[in-house]
């Protein structure tokens, strides 16, 4: 059986990779400081023999007893509000979190993937983005703690790969939303259905007119596992091209929602990015890869997740 070490198993995505890993017949490790993650995402797997969770903070020097053939490092606060709280863990786990499982893998002789951004490219002045565009990032803004820790990351692994020999794999996700995200978390999807659910009014930040492409899960999910198991060492965009404003986006969710509320405008967090859509020609040639779930879907799949939620976890405020 092959064994993975997945960080950030807590967390949305990093919960989504240990079932598919389980189901395709992996020995799966779950490692966790649950900063912005939540037990119950790995509850159901809790049972299993062939999963383990190990609580540890991975800018701490990781054990690891026995063989490891894959790691899967995920652990990072994903969203602006999580990395704009703990600006310092957010770098600290990007430089030295990195650093110690690029370590790990090297001792074990392990393939180890990467989860970047396609905040890489900061506010992008290419359209859609291409993995060779080098981005427009500002370093000191307060968004600069999550893009530098990313890109630093991401400089660190093909410095591994080329100084070490070291089996890497990159993938720069694009805006992935589904099932188990935190209601709370302040990404747009969650806070528009939470606001919807609570019968509030929509904060649409800016004039609306920014653009997002929003990949479901088990699309993202797919692209990863197949991105592993190719041969190609450097960053692979894994998103959905279908580009929105967030302005029609706003108005997708009143319709699926039949919420009665109105959208009202708040101030543009500094350096919020003005377009974002992947290229994906990259990852269609290297593995065949593209999305497969529209949007409306998607959409709905997620709605009713956080429909099922309690009252409590609905009213409950973390900022
Ligand atoms: P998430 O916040 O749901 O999950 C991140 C998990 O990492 C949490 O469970 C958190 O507790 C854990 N974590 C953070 N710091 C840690 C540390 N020092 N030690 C151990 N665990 C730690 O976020 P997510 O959306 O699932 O994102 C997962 C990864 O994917 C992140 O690396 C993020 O940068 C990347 N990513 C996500 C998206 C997206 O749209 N969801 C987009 C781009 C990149
Ligand atoms: N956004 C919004 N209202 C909200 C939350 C976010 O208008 O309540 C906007 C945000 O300014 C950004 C887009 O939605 O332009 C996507 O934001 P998110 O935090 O989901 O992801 P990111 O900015 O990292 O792509």
């Amino acid at each position: 059986m092959k064994k993975v070490l997945i960080t950030g198993a807590a967390g949305f995505l990093g919960s989504h990779l240990c079932d598919r890993f389980i189901h395709e017949g992996y020995k799966v490790i779950g490692m966790d400081n649950f900063i912005t993650g939540d037990k119950k995402n790995l509850h159901y797997l809790e049972s299993n023999p062939n999963f383990e969770f190990i609580e540890h903070d991975v800018t701490e020097f990781i054990k690891i007893e026995g063989r490891l053939d894959f790691i899967l490092h995920f652990a990072s606060p994903a969203s602006p509000i999580d990395y704009l709280k703990i600006p310092i863990q957010t770098l600290k786990v990007g430089a030295l979190g990195t650093h110690n499982l690029l370590g790990l893998a090297k001792a074990k002789k392990a393939r180890i993937l990467i989860a970047s951004t396609s905040e890489v490219y900061g506010d992008p002045l290419v359209h859609p983005q291409t993995e060779d565009y080098y981005g427009n990032v500002n370093a000191i803004g307060p968004r600069g703690v999550y893009d530098e820790a990313k890109r630093f990351q991401e400089s660190i692994t093909m410095a591994y790969h080329r100084f070490h020999g070291l089996e890497t794999r990159i993938v720069r996700i694009f805006n992935t939303y589904g099932p188990r995200m935190r209601l709370n978390d302040g990404r747009v999807i969650p806070a528009f259905m939470g606001q919807a659910l609570r019968g509030e009014d929509l904060t649409i930040f800016g004039d609306g007119m920014q653009t997002r492409s929003f990949c479901y899960v088990d699309d993202q999910v797919e692209g990863i596992y197949r991105l592993l198991l190719s041969d190609y060492s450097y960053p692979v965009n894994i998103g959905n091209p279908n580009e929105i404003t967030i302005k029609d986006f706003a108005e997708e969710i009143i319709k699926l929602t039949g919420t009665k509320q109105k959208v009202i405008y708040k101030d543009l967090p500094v350096d919020d990015p003005m377009q974002r859509k992947p290229d994906i020609t990259l990852a269609k040639k290297l593995f065949n890869w593209e999305p497969k779930v529209g949007r409306e879907e998607g959409m709905k799949k997620t709605f009713e997740y956080f429909k099922a939620l309690s009252k409590e976890e609905l009213y409950k405020s973390e900022h």
